[in-house]
């Protein structure tokens, strides 16, 4: 399968297809006809507005199987190389990294998903209830396999950087939910007064290493 990476002549934008001819007419048609949901594109509205004449400039050519990861990281490549999303018409990166973007995405769209949420939640509901029944097995196999694999992890003990407790790391949040997180935190007792009492270990004035006993 051949793979192109093009840039339209004239104007700061990169794309890529398997057909470079198909996609000059394809850009053409979403270019000029006021019917096309793309119409309103500001890479168009760009070309209208400099009249233009759509070329296809290709830069880069790959003829063999490969990925559409890889397609879309060579992609970005190119609109990072031509900077064609900051200083061209390209409105979206051609790869980013889907967990980044799905935080982003739920950051900048928090009130809107509580809302959607609240409005459907019966049916959401419903809908998670019946997918688990569907795919129970598979879904209690993967739970398994990750309760396995995280079984060293889960044994790592850390310090509560509040009340100096050894704990659980992953018990860390409902650790410092518990009376006795809560009451050095809200307390005026010093970090070293902490170490003394609690870890039973503190260091003196002059930083030297002391024992409780
Ligand atoms: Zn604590």
């Amino acid at each position: 399968m051949v793979f192109y990476i093009y840039k339209i002549k004239n104007v700061n934008y990169i794309g890529s297809t398997n057909n470079i001819n198909r996609r000059c007419i394809n850009h053409k048609e979403r270019c000029w006809g006021k019917s096309c949901k793309n119409y309103h594109c500001s890479v168009y509205q760009y070309i209208r507005k400099k009249n233009i004449d759509i070329e296809l400039e290709i830069l880069f050519c790959y003829n063999g199987n490969c990925s559409y990861k890889t397609q879309r990281l060579v992609e970005q490549y190119y609109i990072n190389k031509y900077d064609s999303k900051n200083n061209g018409l390209n409105s979206d990166d051609a790869f980013c990294n889907r967990i980044k973007y799905l935080k982003q995405y739920r950051q900048e769209n928090k009130d809107k998903m509580k809302l959607y949420y609240e409005k459907n939640k019966g049916k959401l509901i419903n809908r998670a209830k019946k997918y688990y029944q569907i795919n129970k097995e598979r879904i209690e196999k993967a739970k398994k396999i990750r309760w396995e694999k995280n079984k060293e992890k889960r044994k790592k003990k850390i310090n509560c950087p509040i009340c100096k407790s050894l704990i659980r790391k992953y018990c860390l949040k409902a650790h410092q939910k518990t009376k006795k997180c809560l009451k050095i935190k809200n307390s005026n007792i010093s970090q070293n007064e902490i170490d003394f009492k609690y870890n039973q270990t503190a260091y003196n004035e002059e930083g030297e290493f002391m024992n409780w006993y």
